[in-house]
């Protein structure tokens, strides 16, 4: 049985659905450049489909599944990078006080 082809604008806008609930129920924003941030997302979307898993694209995969998990967005690293630094890694969540309008 062929593979069933790859719809990427549906796993793109389901990304960007899961963002903007996971954002709003930690009381984040999204990067108000929206830019930036639709290059984010078109990242997390490659990644899930080449990869399988939301890996982040702003770092690098180990090749190594177990540590690799680490990364899967939103990664081990978010809440302290938002939380010190106003935003993660890849500048897809912000902390609402550091996002000027
Ligand atoms: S840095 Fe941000 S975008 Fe990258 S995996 Fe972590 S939470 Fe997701």
């Amino acid at each position: 049985m062929p593979d069933e082809p790859v719809n990427e604008a549906e796993i793109l806008s389901e990304i960007a659905a899961w963002v903007e609930e996971y954002a709003a129920e930690n009381g984040w924003v999204l990067n108000p450049d929206t830019r930036q941030m639709n290059t984010v997302l078109r990242g997390l979307t490659r990644n899930t489909i080449r990869f399988g898993s939301r890996y982040c694209p702003c770092r690098l995969r180990s090749g190594d599944p177990g540590k690799d998990r680490e990364i899967i967005c939103p990664c081990v690293y978010h809440r302290d990078e938002i939380e010190a630094e106003g935003n993660c890694h890849c500048n897809l969540f912000f902390r609402e006080d550091t996002v000027q309008e």
